[in-house]
């Protein structure tokens, strides 16, 4: 039997506990025994009780739980080799030579060194008798699996580590909070950020908040010029009615000498060049802090599980490698090229080698700091004169979705930034057929970043007959040369038709973008569409609180989500929050399904349970509807546990979008507006729609689009996301018989 060592080190971060659960599940579910080693490496190196073997109940009730409840720690031991030593003696003790360790670039380095010491470290313990012979044949090697788990995200091998997300939404919130009363003083705020000497909390932050300035290690502004420069942004902003100033700071921010820029020297610039009054907000451990979001429970889930399937298979024994995520795909790296990577980034910033270190970061990095270049600009700079104008409408349609504003406000400034003049065309299709159009300029969007719903307004029209006439009209009248679409499935059905009618009505030619804005991430050609982040972080926190309010009651709760016939909700709801069990209508629902599921149900009250949580996509299946689902589970199951519905409703389509949303949104405004202006210099322009697949931005001509579109159910043919339902199957599966109670850290 396989023996796997688990533990958190170094900084916590949010989502450890959701990445230490899925490995004792899955390892546990595959045939493994899985140890968690408490306290990080001082517990490998102390060894006894702090080396726990772990029960399928031994991480219930932790999926939502901030910080790492297997505790952390600074180990100086394990940085001699004398430590290792000892950490080896413990682990060969128990049979453990695999190993999953959870954190920073520090301690994965700590790690890839025990794993190549690790035939000398056993030879060690050999000789000094400390073992005995026959344990080099047994464990010849260690495998070492690492999930990088830091706030920073500041390590190769992964698109994006454990917690940096949550860190964002502890980020915007403040920063959103902070808005409001810099606002209402016309005062300036400098906020500092963590992320040692990585830019990317920095820098997403700005983007996420709609921040005026911001400042990163990766890229220093030119010395003699960057106080005048943000002086005067912050300046021309202000004359043009801007009422509050933001300006973050990362805590590793310095200038092209290498200097640390503090926010305390920014804050006494703004007070002696601007003349403002300023204060400075340093965020600290706050960001930390907190119930993880849903992306990092899921991405934490996800690695777990994958490290764990990687040590399972017998590929990789006597390898150390990195789990890390690229789009929506988990990759494996030899942990050395990561860390060599790493490193190579950090000493480019400490050489103040600037380019290095924005190439070595990434395009994703370097294009997000040019759009947020061109975001915190007060005034559109002159267009370039041989630049052509165009005039590009942006609309929003079918419901709503947050992050809707968003992407409008960053469509708008950067088509004006690149000299072209932005209409808002007001309540969807209708509006584009009642001629509600209106020119908008830099500050008509000032403030929509972060405000939820549809400053547009929206509606599902769909035109029919006479109305392509009416638009094909209107279209000409303003002159429309390229249209922007930023909503869900009647958006995109209507955009189809209106590029197919352009045989009749000319002036229908010019170019589409359909721009994926749903809370059902429903949309063909993009793995994700903007909205259903937040949708997903307000299913989590709901569904936290039903829990939260049941666990002395033994309950059963019947949770509907939104979704229509498409499960993403559901299913990633399901994983989230650690649910028993979801409905979906891919799956189909079947009588014996839901006896199945009730008489589990049953079984686990009648061993200690004393709280479910059933997910039920609301498109799942119309006759075992929640009402059914309640009926039945409380008729079944009412000597055991009593049942309650709640259908989650409009609060999933409501809210101030997450930072998540707010990140893709802007990225891929920008990507379309340069789309449209390609576009626009052909004889026969293209439309498409955009879309996040395989980790990158990519169009998708309306030529292929209907084929990729499963009309009947509403919803795309590849729906990339049902791959994760075994992860999600086995995270849920319940406690198996017998209960081993000794090792608990939690009863439920
Ligand atoms: P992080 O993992 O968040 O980067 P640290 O850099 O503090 O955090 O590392 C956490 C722990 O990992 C250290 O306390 C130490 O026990 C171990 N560690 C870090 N660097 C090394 C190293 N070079 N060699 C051995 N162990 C190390």
């Amino acid at each position: 039997m396989k023996k796997i060592g688990v533990l958190t080190s170094g900084g916590d971060a949010p989502g450890m506990n959701a990445a230490v659960r899925a490995v004792v599940r899955s390892g546990l579910e595959k045939g493994a025994e899985v140890y968690a080693i408490y306290e990080g490496y001082q517990g490998m190196v102390d060894g006894g009780d702090k080396i726990k073997l772990m029960d399928w109940r031994s991480v219930g009730g932790i999926l939502h739980l901030g910080g790492t409840v297997i505790g952390t720690a600074r180990c100086k031991d394990f940085r001699e080799r004398n430590g290792r030593l000892r950490a080896a003696h413990n682990l060969l003790s128990r049979g453990i030579d695999n190993l999953v360790i959870i954190g920073g670039d520090g301690s994965l380095t700590g790690a890839g060194k025990l794993c190549e010491e690790w035939e000398s470290l056993v030879q060690e313990l050999i000789e000094s008798e400390q073992l005995p012979p026959d344990i080099a044949d047994l464990h010849p090697e260690l495998t070492v699996m690492g999930l990088v788990g830091s706030i920073d995200n500041d390590m190769a091998g992964t698109d994006i580590s454990i917690g940096a997300d949550t860190a964002l939404h502890r980020i915007t919130d403040a920063v959103d909070a902070l808005s409001s009363t810099a606002a209402s003083h016309q005062r300036s705020f400098v906020v500092e950020v963590m992320g040692r000497n990585c830019g990317y909390l920095a820098l997403m932050s700005a983007i996420a908040t709609g921040a005026d300035w911001v400042l990163i290690p990766e890229s220093p502004p030119n010395l003699d010029e960057w106080e005048t420069k943000m002086c005067d942004v912050l300046r021309k902003g202000r004359q043009i009615g801007r009422r509050d100033s933001i300006v973050i700071i990362s805590e590793g921010a310095q200038d092209r000498h290498g200097n640390p820029i503090t926010s305390n020297y920014v804050q006494e610039v703004l007070e002696t060049k601007l003349g403002e009054e300023a204060r400075v907000t340093i965020l600290g451990h706050v960001q930390r802090g907190g119930a993880p979001s849903a992306f990092d429970r899921n991405l934490s889930t996800l690695f777990g599980d994958a490290a764990v399937e990687a040590i399972m298979s017998n590929e990789v024994n006597g390898e150390a490698l990195v789990i890390g995520i690229k789009g929506n795909k988990i990759i494996h790296t030899p942990l050395d090229v990561c860390l060599k990577k790493t490193h190579e980034i950090h000493n480019a910033i400490k050489n103040c080698d600037f380019e290095t270190a924005m190439e070595l970061r990434g395009s994703g990095f370097r294009e997000s700091f040019q759009t947020i270049r061109t975001l915190v600009r007060a005034l559109p700079h002159d267009p370039e004169p041989a630049q052509r104008s165009l005039r590009i409408a942006v609309m929003n349609a079918d419901a709503c979705a947050p992050g809707m504003n968003t992407v409008v406000r960053a469509a708008v400034r950067l088509g004006l930034d690149r000299g072209h003049e932005m209409l808002g065309i007001y309540n969807g299709l209708r509006g584009l057929m009642e001629n509600d159009i209106k020119e908008l300029d830099w500050m008509s969007v000032n403030g929509w970043a972060y405000i939820g719903g549809s400053e547009l307004g929206t509606n599902r029209h769909i035109p029919v007959n006479s109305d392509f006439y009416t638009i094909a009209r209107n279209i000409e009248e303003h002159r429309i040369d390229a249209l922007l679409i930023v909503g869900g499935w009647s958006a995109y059905k209507a955009a189809i038709l209106l590029n197919q009618q352009q045989r009749n009505f000319p002036s229908l030619g010019i170019p589409i973008v359909c721009f994926p804005a749903s809370i059902d991430n429903n949309l063909p050609g993009s793995e994700l569409s903007v909205g259903a982040d937040t949708a997903l972080n307000g299913i989590v926190e709901a569904v936290d609180r039903i829990k939260q309010s049941a666990v002395a009651s033994r309950r059963v709760f019947v949770v509907e989500v939104m979704g229509g016939k498409c499960g993403y909700l559901a299913l990633m709801g399901a994983m989230a929050t650690g649910a028993e069990r979801v409905y979906l209508n891919e799956e189909g629902v079947t009588l014996k399904d839901l006896v199945q599921d009730v008489n589990e149900l049953v079984s686990g009250f009648q061993r200690g349970k004393r709280l479910g949580v059933v997910i039920r996509s609301e498109g799942a299946n119309p006759t075992y509807s929640n009402d059914f689902i309640g009926a039945l589970f409380a008729e079944e199951g009412g000597q055991y546990f009593s049942v309650r519905q709640a259908s989650l409703g409009h609060l999933q389509q409501g809210g101030n979008p997450t930072p998540f949303d707010r990140i893709l949104g802007t990225r891929m405004a920008q990507k379309s507006i340069e789309y449209l202006e390609q576009q626009c210099e052909l004889k026969e322009p293209e439309s498409a729609s955009i879309g996040l697949l395989r980790g990158s931005f990519r169009f998708t001509s309306f030529r292929d689009l209907p084929r990729l579109m499963d009309d009947e159910n509403g919803r795309p043919k590849d729906e990339w996301w049902l791959d994760l339902r075994p992860v999600a199957k086995t995270m849920a599966r319940p406690a198996p018989l017998p209960v081993r109670r000794n090792h608990n850290l939690t009863t439920d």
